[in-house]
C-alpha cells in the first residue's frame, strides 16, 4: 500500500505540490489528470525518490521511502517508473536494456535475469526482439520494452507518466493494451495520462490536479460525467 500524506514541494519559491494526500491500495489503479504544469510528473518523481520534497510523508506498506532500511535499490525494485520518452539505452540491445538493472543493481545472476526477460518479452508479444537495438523498433515497441524493463525487477507499484504521449496515434493502442493487461493481472499503478477515454476505462479512481493540489477525486464514471469542482468542469470541457 502506497500512502502519501501532506506532500508539499517547492521549486525555489514556487509551490508545485501543495499538501497532497493520496492512498493507493494494492491492485488499485489511480489515474492522475490535470493541466500542464499542475504537478503530475513531480508527484510521480517524488514517489520514486527521483526528486526531493519539502514536507509530508510517502510510505510503502507503512515504511517511509526515506527509511535508510530500503537502501536506494530496495525502493527502486519495488516501485517502477516509465516516462513519456522511453529512455532506452540506444547502444544496448533490448535484452541488455531489460537485464541491466536486475544484474548490475540487484545482483541477479545473468542467466536468471535473461530467462526472466525472455519470459516478459514473450508475454508482451516481443519474443523475437531481444537482440534488436532500440532504433530498429517502432516507438510503440520501444515503449513496450521500457515497460518490460520496469517490470523486470518485479515492482509492486508501477508509475506511468504519459507513456503514450510521444507515440503516433496508431501505436498508442498496443501500449494501452499492455496497461490494460497489467491491470487485469492486479498490478498497482499510478498513471498520468491525457487519454481521458483510457482513464475512464482503466482507473479505479481518478484524481484531478490543479496548481499542485488534488481538487477532486472519484470513480471515473462520476468524475467524468458529473465533475463537482469548477476547475475540473473547466478542464474537462476544454479537452473532451
Ligand atoms: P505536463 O502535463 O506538462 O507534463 P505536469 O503536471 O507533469 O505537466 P510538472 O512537470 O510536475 O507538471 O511541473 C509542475 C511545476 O513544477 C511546473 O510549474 C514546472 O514548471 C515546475 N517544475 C518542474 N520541474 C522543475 C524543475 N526541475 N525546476 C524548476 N521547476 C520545475
Ligand atoms: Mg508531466
Amino acid at each position: 500500500r502506497l500512502s502519501i500524506e501532506g506532500l508539499t514541494k517547492y521549486f525555489g519559491e514556487v509551490l508545485v505540490l501543495d499538501d497532497i494526500s493520496l492512498d493507493v491500495a494494492p491492485h488499485e489503479v489511480v489515474c492522475l489528470i490535470g493541466a500542464s504544469g499542475s504537478g503530475k510528473s513531480t508527484l510521480l518523481r517524488c514517489i520514486n525518490k527521483l526528486t526531493e520534497f519539502d514536507y509530508g510523508t510517502i510510505a510503502l506498506d507503512g515504511v517511509s521511502i526515506d527509511d535508510p532500511g530500503w537502501g536506494r535499490n530496495g525502493l527502486y525494485r519495488r516501485v517502477g517508473i516509465v516516462f513519456q520518452s522511453y529512455n532506452l539505452f540506444p547502444h544496448m540491445s533490448v535484452m541488455e536494456n531489460i537485464t541491466l538493472a536486475p544484474i548490475k543493481v540487484h545482483g541477479i545472476a545473468r542467466a536468471e535475469a535473461r530467462a526472466n526477460a525472455r519470459e516478459l518479452l514473450a508475454a508482451f508479444g516481443m519474443d523475437s526482439r531481444g537482440d534488436a537495438y532500440p532504433e530498429q523498433l517502432s516507438g510503440g515497441q520501444q515503449q513496450r520494452v521500457a515497460i518490460v524493463r520496469a517490470l523486470a525487477t518485479h515492482p509492486e507499484v508501477l508509475l506511468l507518466d504519459e507513456v503514450t504521449a510521444a507515440l503516433d496515434p496508431e501505436l498508442v493502442g498496443e501500449v494501452l493494451a499492455i496497461i490494460r493487461r497489467l491491470k487485469a493481472e492486479g498490478m498497482t499503478m499510478v498513471i498520468v495520462t491525457h487519454e481521458m477515454g483510457f482513464a475512464r476505462e482503466v482507473a479505479d479512481r481518478v484524481c484531478f490536479l490543479s496548481d499542485g493540489r488534488i481538487v477532486e477525486e472519484g470513480e471515473p464514471g462520476t468524475l467524468f460525467s458529473a465533475p463537482r469542482h469548477p476547475r475540473t468542469q473547466k478542464f474537462l470541457q476544454r479537452i473532451i
